[in-house]
Order: structure tokens, then sequence, then C-alpha cells
């Protein structure tokens, strides 16, 4: 069974040299394992196995496999973030000491002659007791739902939260029907189904769709709580304004907030920081995000152009709906900053306030 598999990881190992999953099993470690153990690491890469075209091609199904199968992780880490085997990843919020930013700390877009743009700051976080979503059955994705429904209420409680959760588990005493969930995707609350996505599909991540899905959303919706997406938990603050700050602090006092909550307690590796599905994203699980127009850039009705000037600044670009959507008829692009891994949470949005003033000059230039 298990050399089956080996034999067809390396075959298709010599097929797809940019598939890093792929590219980082080794036979010679594998056969180390113990049966248990061949298994949980095939789960990993099935995603990849199944799409051989995945940049990534692999996942974490349980909260302790970075740590667990570190001689494969590491390397796929070392690969996708351009980091030494060795490395260990350090969080810090703090914008104190980093060069090229206000002396009074404060990033507002305004100074860059931005207008308000719609700002959004998310962390990707799991919960130590439950498998990651690539390995829930469906019973753990409603056990967690339920468990988080218990610590909204502290939430919703508060009257600086308030708010409500919104599910989509048939049955669930929050469920929401289709037309609902489609105004909150449309309002970029909400996260799409996850069926339609083949990578999340043969990870497991997408499994039981709609069941354990859902969000909470604070009254002045500005702080959300996606639960059951590729993490247990999607933690966002999201505004429209111009002061960067607003939603980085925002989101730092409410992580803070929901991780005290009793009986919540976050998946972290000692040397990896905040341990999330996506190699991708761990250590900050942070993506900082501003919708923009770039109408020059995307003159061509294509991201192309914004991307291969973005790439060099290590920004990326996704469409307006997220992430494989197309660019918006205005020519709104979603701009973020590459990296989470082995690089502090305050470094992220600081690259972001960096980094656009210099991609509005080069679409400035593109007039
Ligand atoms: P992520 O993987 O970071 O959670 P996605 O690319 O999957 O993000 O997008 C999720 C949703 O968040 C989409 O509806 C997307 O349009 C929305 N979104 C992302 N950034 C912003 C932003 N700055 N302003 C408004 N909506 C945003
Ligand atoms: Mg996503």
């Amino acid at each position: 069974m298990s050399e089956d598999a080996v034999a067809r990881i390396e075959g298709l190992k010599a097929e797809w040299p940019n598939n890093i999953g792929l590219q980082c099993f080794e036979a010679a470690y594998f056969v180390t394992l113990s049966e248990d153990g061949k298994a949980r690491l095939l789960n990993c890469l099935n995603s990849g196995i199944e799409n051989p075209d995945s940049e990534m091609g692999c996942y974490a199904c349980q909260p302790s496999d970075y740590d667990d199968f570190k001689p494969f992780f590491s390397k796929v880490l070392a690969r996708y973030h351009k980091v030494s085997e060795d490395t260990r990843h350090v969080n810090n919020w703090s914008l104190d000491g980093i060069e090229g930013l206000p002396a009074d700390g404060v990033l507002d877009l305004a100074r860059l002659g931005l207008p308000a743009l719609s700002m959004r700051v998310r962390a990707g976080r799991n919960l130590k007791e439950f498998p990651l979503p690539g390995s829930m059955t469906k019973d753990d994705r409603i056990g967690l739902e339920n468990k988080m429904m218990a610590a909204f209420e502290k939430l919703i409680a508060r009257p600086d939260y308030g708010g409500r959760y919104h599910s989509l588990t048939p049955g669930n005493p929050c469920f929401i029907d289709d037309a609902a969930y489609q105004e909150l995707v449309d309002q970029h609350i909400m996260f799409k189904n996850m069926d339609n996505d083949r990578y999340l599909t043969a990870a497991g991540i997408a499994a039981d769709w709609p069941y354990g899905r859902g969000c909470y959303v604070s009254a002045d919706k500005g702080f959300i709580i996606w639960v059951g997406e590729e993490d247990h938990l999607r933690i966002m603050c999201m505004q429209r304004g111009t002061v960067l700050n607003d939603v980085f602090d925002r989101l730092k006092s409410a992580l803070d907030l929901v991780e005290g909550i009793e009986g919540l307690e976050f998946a972290y590796s000692d040397d990896y920081g905040a341990v999330t599905s996506c190699p991708t994203n761990l250590g900050t699980g942070m993506r900082a995000s501003l919708h923009i127009q770039l109408p020059n850039l995307t003159s061509d009705g294509t991201d192309k152009r914004a991307k291969a000037i973005a790439k060099p600044l290590g920004l990326s670009v996704r469409g307006a709906g997220g992430e494989h959507t197309p660019i918006g008829e205005d020519g709104t692009v979603d701009i973020s900053p590459s990296a989470r891994f082995c690089i502090t949470e305050a470094e992220i949005v600081a690259s972001l306030y960096k980094a656009i003033a210099l991609l509005v000059e080069e679409e400035n230039k593109a007039a």
C-alpha cells in the first residue's frame, strides 16, 4: 500500500518540478515512519498528488504535523519562504524600530496621497484540541462550531463587540439561508463555497460543506471571525479608511481577547509560530490587504502587469473577490505583502505601507 504511494509520488516528482510538497518528499525519510506516521504524511500530501500543478502541494492536517514531520516540513518551508531549514519564527506586533516609517508610527495612506480604501488584516488560527480541517470529521466540524458559538456569546455580550453569529449548518439556531449567505459573500464578509476549490477538496479541507461553517460579525461589521474555512478560524478586521494602524491594532486586541476566552487554546509551534493548514500561512497567519484601483496597470483587463510590478516589491495581487477571482471592472485589485513566515506581524503591515507607495508611483507612471 505505502510502497504504491511512494512509487506514485516518485513518478510525479520527476514530472512536476514546481510542486514543493512532491519535491520535498524523500522515500528514505518516509520509510522510517510508523504505519500511522506514513498515513498521516500521505494525507498531508494528498492535495498535491491529486493536483500536481499545485505550487505548495501539501497541507498540515494535525496541529502537531509541522513538528512531528519536521524533516519534511522544514524543507517545504525553506523552499517556499526562502529561509534556512533550521529557521525559527518570532511573533512581534510592535512597530518600534522598523525603518522607513513616519516618526509617529502612524501608517496613514493619506500621507501617500491615497483616498480612503478598504483595509483588511486577517490572522489564521487553529485550536489545539481539534484536528486541522484536512483531517476533521463532520462531528469535529460541528463540535468546533458549537465551541466557538459559546465563545462568541462572550463577544456578543460586550458593548464594544455585539453583533451575531451566522451559520451555514442546517438546523443550527443561527442558520442563514442561501440568499443571506450570498449577501455576506458579496459584502466580502463571508467566505466562498469551498466545494468549488479543487485544492481544498483534495486536501479534505472542504469536506462536509456546509456543516460547521459560519462567521461571527461584530455590530459595526468591522470585526469578523470565519469558522471552518481553510483554518479553524480566520480572525480579521476590515474597514474603509486610511490609517492602517486602525485595523492592525484592533486585530491585536481582538485576538488577545478571543485567545483569553476560557477553553480556547490556539495551536502554536515553538519553532514556527502560529500553526496554519497551509505552510504558506505559517508563523503569523497574517495577510494585510488593501482594495485599490490600478486602472493604468490593469488597462488590458487582466492583472498581469500589476503582478509583474508588484512581485519585486514583495506584494501579491488578487482579484476583487479574493484569491482566484478576476480584477474588478474599475481596475480594483487586492494588494497584500506576500510574506507570512519569519517576518513579524509589525513588519507585514509596515511593508504594506512602504510598498504601496512604490506601487502607486508605478501606476501613475503608467498613465
Ligand atoms: P484570505 O485568504 O486572506 O482570507 P481571500 O483572498 O480568500 O482572503 O478573500 C476573502 C474575502 O476577503 C474576499 O471576499 C475578498 O474580496 C475579501 N477581501 C480581502 N481583502 C479585502 C480588503 N482589503 N477589503 C475588502 N475585502 C477584502
Ligand atoms: Mg483564502
